[in-house]
């Protein structure tokens, strides 16, 4: 285990700050919650009958929060990640962030929104193998054009965050799953969006390196950023002060602790 990471807002004073209005510190919060789920429906056509992965969620996540999603396999879980990520559009009902209708946003302006709203964490890391720890957490930067030396500064002041500051040339392979993991994790925070999504985030890892990417997640939440976690896990789940359960494409209940 490394340190815990530094904190994540410190950059925006310093050279490496994203640009004004991306970070989370410089731009001005909409009034209202965070995430609005409005009868939100996906219904998918399998020959002639109708699956319904998503059948009516209402739902309103605020700045913050820290949720996990449960449910039995096919109750709509992975659904409704995809269609919080913006990776998947609903048959209807909307879907607001920061008071964007994203159904407004052609695909473009979709995936543009997606890089400056959320950072994506999997279970299987997803990093490029061919690519070093920094180019990796530069991915998103790159994509919003970043200039290359800002970007590569800025991804290693993220490495650092997550402990792995000594680690910036190295490719995936050479890491721990743990590892890997920090890196998908700097990666994810690499545009300091307001928004994290995890996909069973310790679901390849074991149960200590687990408990130190929970922490880290912990760490974020703490620090303002919402997080919202798949998994199947109730322990993992227990990091998370509102669990959702889903059942059959619907809200069957979420428990909130304080
Ligand atoms: P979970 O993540 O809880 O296991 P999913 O969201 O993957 O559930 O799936 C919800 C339901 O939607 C399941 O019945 C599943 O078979 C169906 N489903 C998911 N994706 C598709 C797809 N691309 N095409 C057809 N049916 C799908």
């Amino acid at each position: 285990m490394t340190d815990p990471p530094h904190d994540t807002t410190s950059s925006h004073a310093d050279s490496t700050a994203p640009d004004p209005g991306v970070g989370t510190a410089s731009r001005a919060a909409p009034p209202g919650p965070l995430i609005e789920l409005t009868d939100l429906r996906k219904t998918y056509q399998m020959g002639t009958q109708q699956v319904h992965a998503l059948a009516g969620v209402d739902l309103q996540l605020g700045r913050g929060e820290f949720w996990a999603i449960l449910g039995a396999s096919g109750s709509g879980k992975s659904t409704l990640l995809n269609v919080l990520g913006c990776l998947d559009r609903p048959t209807s009902g909307t879907y607001r962030l920061e008071g964007q209708n994203v159904a407004e946003l052609d695909d473009d302006a979709l995936s543009e929104f997606r890089l400056r709203h959320l950072g994506f964490i999997f279970q299987s890391f997803n990093l490029i193998p061919q690519l070093t720890v920094r180019e990796n957490i530069e991915l998103p930067l790159y994509y919003l054009g970043w200039e290359a030396e800002r970007s590569a500064d800025h991804a290693a002041v993220l490495a650092d965050q997550v402990g792995l500051g000594d680690r910036l040339d190295h490719r995936p392979s050479e890491l721990s799953g743990g590892q890997q993991q920090r890196v998908a994790v700097a990666r994810a925070l690499a545009n300091d969006p307001p928004v994290l999504l995890a996909d069973e985030p310790t679901g390849n890892l074991d149960s200590s390196t687990s408990d130190q990417i929970m922490a880290l997640l912990d760490e974020l939440s703490q620090r303002g950023k919402t997080i919202i976690m798949v998994t199947h896990e109730n322990d993992i789940a227990e990091h998370a002060q509102h669990r959702l359960h889903m059942r059959d494409g619907i809200i069957d209940h979420i428990q909130r602790v304080t």
